[in-house]
């Protein structure tokens, strides 16, 4: 449960030489200040099919996958370093990780304001019963701290199979004042949306069982003066 879980006192004390060995210099060397800093986020990544993708889709930067089943995690690291000895002479796939946490509860311990460009939620655990809405990874009170992570321009990907819990995205990140819905032109001509949609395992059986994908997409507006 939670009180097992990892994480540091605030986002400078984390060290992301462990998670990212190849771009990330250790924590204790002088230059970890030009470090590159984990910029996409994909908040309950499963099986990693997302990050994979990703990896190749913006080699030039660190991208982290949020995961709070131990083995989901364990499996996820597994894959990551297969794929990185795989293609050891090319270099790729050093910029993905996974970490094992609890998205809901210590993202701004790990990043800072306005740090992160992209955020995913992939097919999210859709919580049906009404008194289990509060467990729902979008709410009033997470789209702040979203939109605190987020720097302005960022963007917020969802998708699910379920229309209600899309609906619910929907209203909580509409009605929040740094948040504005993409249009369906914009999703259309986006790449990551291509991705989310083919790519991730839940989309990947989705898909075969020939259900409903919903989309949703908002930017992070500019503060208000
Ligand atoms: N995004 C993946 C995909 O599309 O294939 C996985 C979708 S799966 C239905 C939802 C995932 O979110 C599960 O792997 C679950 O363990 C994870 N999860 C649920 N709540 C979480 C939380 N608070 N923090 C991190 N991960 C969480």
């Amino acid at each position: 449960s939670d009180h097992l879980l990892e994480y540091p006192i605030s986002p400078s004390h984390m060290d992301w030489h462990k998670l990212y060995p190849a771009l990330v210099p250790p924590k204790e060397d002088a230059s970890t200040e030009l470090a590159k800093e984990v910029e996409i986020l994909d908040v309950g990544c499963g099986f990693g099919g997302l990050l994979v993708s990703l990896a190749t889709e913006f080699p030039d930067k660190l991208i982290l996958g949020m995961e709070i089943r131990v083995q989901v995690c364990h499996y996820v690291e597994d894959r990551i370093i297969a794929l990185r000895q795989q293609h050891a002479n090319e270099g790729k796939y050093n910029n993905i990780a996974v970490l094992r946490a609890n998205a809901m509860k210590f993202l701004p311990n790990f990043f800072g304001k306005g740090q992160l460009t992209k955020m995913f939620f992939c097919f999210p655990d859709p919580h049906f019963k009404v008194r289990k809405h509060k467990a729902r990874i979008v709410t009033s009170t997470l789209a702040s701290e979203y939109a605190y992570l987020l720097r302005p321009g960022g963007i917020i990907y969802t998708i699910t199979d379920v229309l209600d819990l899309h609906q619910w995205m929907v209203r909580h990140l509409e009605s929040h004042p740094l948040f504005r819905r993409l249009s369906k032109e914009w999703e259309d001509e986006d790449p990551c949306v291509k991705i989310m949609r083919k790519e991730t395992e839940e989309g990947k059986k989705v898909e075969r069982n020939n259900g409903d994908k919903w989309v949703a997409c908002f930017v992070r507006v500019d503060d208000p003066e």
